[in-house]
């Protein structure tokens, strides 16, 4: 099922999408872990996506497909396929693509993917310079329905802490039919910039992306991910950084307080970055689903 679809049914009940991601683990109990998760979970997310060649890690020999195939085949569950074309040039996207079609995952979120350090994107002839321009790609085959990324920070490699139209714009225009947000701490930044994108024409979803903070940790990422921490976090941080279980709760609470005034306010669809914790998961669909 394209998850464009799902949207739709949801907004005729009247009620927001809600999807999970999660990443290939390095061990084969890693894995396992994600499919008793999934299995065992009492109420269903209307999908899961799962990451590809995150922070660094090379995307083929990873197990992205094979996660994603197995969840919607042996549970039920619609899937989307992670695809960064920073390490793949046309012709090897090309051949990705057909082997996800070959294996009936029909979403996939197209992303640039992150720099390797001191690297122009410009320079690099073979591969693809923006996500855009993957979108086009991907479109042409007609097989998929397709998500990209915005930022309600703004990217981390542009001197703007909004979001760039423009660039969201290209995104639309080259047959995007849904967006997923960065993570955030603040509603009202991805408020401002849902409101922005709808007044500007582009007639797509918006997912707002969640990830609850759980050990200390987690900052140096959030702040590489460009997202600002909000007083009020930094002090539930501050107050049990030295007490993991209390720190874990209030992370969970603040995560949930965050989603519960998005879905008040109408958003329409969440994202929740579940970091392969079962807890995450099982907590958000039971409360949520
Ligand atoms: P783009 O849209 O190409 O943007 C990249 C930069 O170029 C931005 O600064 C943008 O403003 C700028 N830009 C865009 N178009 C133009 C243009 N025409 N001219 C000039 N500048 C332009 N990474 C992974 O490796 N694996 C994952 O699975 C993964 N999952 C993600 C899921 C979500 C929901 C999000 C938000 C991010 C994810 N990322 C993942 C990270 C993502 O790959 C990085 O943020 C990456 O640096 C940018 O990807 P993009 O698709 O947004 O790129």
């Amino acid at each position: 099922m394209k998850i464009t679809d799902i949207y739709r049914e949801k907004n005729l009940q009247k009620k927001s999408v809600i999807s999970l991601e999660v990443f290939p683990p390095k061990t084969d109990a890693g894995i396992e872990t994600i499919y008793q998760t999934v299995a065992g979970l009492t109420h269903k997310p209307d999908y899961i996506s799962v990451t590809y060649g995150a922070m660094g890690s090379l995307g083929r020999e990873n197990k992205t497909l094979e996660i994603a195939e197995k969840i919607k085949k042996e549970y039920g569950i619609e899937t989307m396929h992670h695809l960064t074309s920073i390490n793949n040039n046309p012709e090897q996207i090309t051949e990705i693509l057909a082997e996800i079609k070959a294996k009936n995952v029909q979403n996939i979120l197209a992303l640039r993917g992150d720099l390797p350090k001191n690297t122009d994107v410009t320079g690099c002839p073979d591969i693809y310079h923006y996500a855009h321009e993957l979108i086009t790609d991907i479109k042409k085959t007609g097989d998929f329905d397709i998500a990209a990324a915005i930022y309600p920070e703004g990217h981390v490699d542009s001197p703007l802490d909004v979001e760039n139209i423009e660039h969201v714009k290209r995104k639309y225009d080259a047959g995007a039919n849904f967006f997923i947000s960065q993570l955030f701490f603040d509603n009202d930044k991805f408020l401002r910039l849902n409101d922005y994108v709808k007044n500007s024409g582009i007639e797509a979803p918006i997912a707002a992306g969640i990830m609850p903070v759980l050990q200390t940790s987690q900052l140096d990422r959030m702040l590489f991910f460009g997202a600002s921490l909000p007083t009020r976090l930094i002090k539930i941080v501050n107050k049990y950084k030295d007490s993991p279980e209390d720190l874990q709760k209030a992370g969970m609470d603040y995560a949930c307080k965050q989603i519960d005034d998005l879905l008040a306010r109408g958003v329409d669809g969440v994202h929740i970055y579940t970091m392969n914790k079962p807890f995450v998961a099982n907590t958000m669909m039971d409360r949520y689903l």
